[in-house]
């Protein structure tokens, strides 16, 4: 329990380093999210700590306790937490039990004793909430004890780099899809070439897909372009099925994707595209009730470990050339 004694000026300066220094090795969300967790508990003394992630889409909250652990995750609104992420303001409280906003359940059915809170909402730099440090119990040499405003000043700087290193890390996935379908897109096909797909060449065949949807000018010319982005999304939606969890699909761009299916053969992913191609045929997609329907073009090869990622996608897309020019609604194999 050493390092739940109150620090001095001095160690919690050799904290404060440690953690700038873990951070600088930490690149994935996950062990980013518990290394400022650490830091939150360990500069406000606390015994326990979490930090909250507001996920606005799906209206929840989650954190992480452990890396290998899966995330706890709880409604919008919930709680203390819930309380200083809407109001955007810093709670304290140093009897829980006699206050309202606190819901005493978790700790009757734990047989935890929660004795003080200190909770601080997390922003971007646009100002914006995105989550909360939640520190409880306070702790110094003889045990139990009261957060008091400099444990908010300590809390509210973890806050501040928490907010920071949080967003670079949004704005970095978020570099690496494409808005409309969700996919991968050209800068997420480097990366994930790079980590999860060059390592393994060597070792076993890959194999890469470009597919092309056929006259797609056509619908946007007939139905409009909001029609056309509905198909886009309907032939994505397709494309991620049908790979599941053996293929990474991507939006090359326009209505062009690429599929990476790691321990796949060529032949297995001739197959494979020309599964997805019967699907693609027999699908509708609707827009505002009206069904459209589309057929899909393909080129498939062996991924080359001698080759960048670029010169890859070349070669595979002279084969979809082949499978436009033969013409289309059909597959092109590189059969070597
Ligand atoms: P081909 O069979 O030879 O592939 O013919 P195509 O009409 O599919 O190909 P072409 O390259 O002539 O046209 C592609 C069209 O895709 C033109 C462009 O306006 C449209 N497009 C590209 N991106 C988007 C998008 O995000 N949304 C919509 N609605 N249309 C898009
Ligand atoms: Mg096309
Ligand atoms: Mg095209």
């Amino acid at each position: 329990m050493e390092n739940r004694r109150v620090l001095n000026a001095e160690e919690l300066l050799e904290k404060i380093f440690f953690f700038m220094n873990e951070m600088v090795d930490t690149k994935d969300f996950g062990s980013t999210i518990l290394l400022l967790t650490e830091l939150g508990r360990t500069l406000a003394n606390s015994e326990r700590a979490s930090f909250w992630y507001w996920d606005r889409a799906k209206k929840e909250y989650w954190t992480l306790v452990a890396l290998d652990s899966p995330r706890i995750v709880v409604p919008e609104g919930s709680g203390i937490v819930g309380a200083s992420i809407a109001g955007n303001e810093t709670i304290l409280i140093n009897d829980p039990y006699q206050d309202d906003r606190f819901n005493q359940e978790v700790d009757k059915e734990t047989g935890y004793q929660t004795r003080s809170i200190l909770c601080i909402p997390v922003t971007n730099s646009k100002g914006d909430v995105i989550g909360a440090y939640q520190a409880i119990n306070k702790m110094d040499d003889q045990g139990y004890w009261y957060f008091d405003d400099r444990d908010e000043k300590r809390l509210a700087m973890a806050a501040v780099f928490c907010g920071k290193t949080l967003e670079s890390q949004i704005l970095y996935s978020e570099s690496q899809l494409d808005q409309l379908t969700g996919l991968k897109n050209r800068r997420g096909y480097y990366e994930y070439y790079e980590k999860n797909v060059h390592p393994y060449l060597l070792k076993q065949s890959c194999s890469i897909v470009m597919a092309d949807i056929d006259f797609f000018k056509r619908v946007n010319d007939t139905y409009g372009h909001n029609a056309g982005d509905v198909v886009l999304k309907c032939i994505a939606s397709i494309l991620r099925n049908m790979a599941g969890t053996s293929g990474e699909v991507i939006r090359w761009g326009g209505e062009e994707f690429v599929i990476l299916l790691k321990e796949c053969a060529v032949s297995q992913a001739a197959a494979f595209a020309e599964n997805v191609r019967k699907k693609v045929e027999s699908s509708i997609c609707y827009f505002e009730d009206v069904p459209i329907r589309v057929t899909m073009s393909f080129g498939v090869k062996a991924l080359d470990s001698n080759l960048s990622p670029e010169e890859n996608v070349k070669g595979v897309d002279e084969k979809l050339y082949e499978a436009k020019t033969a013409g289309r609604n059909r597959v092109a194999v590189d059969e070597i």
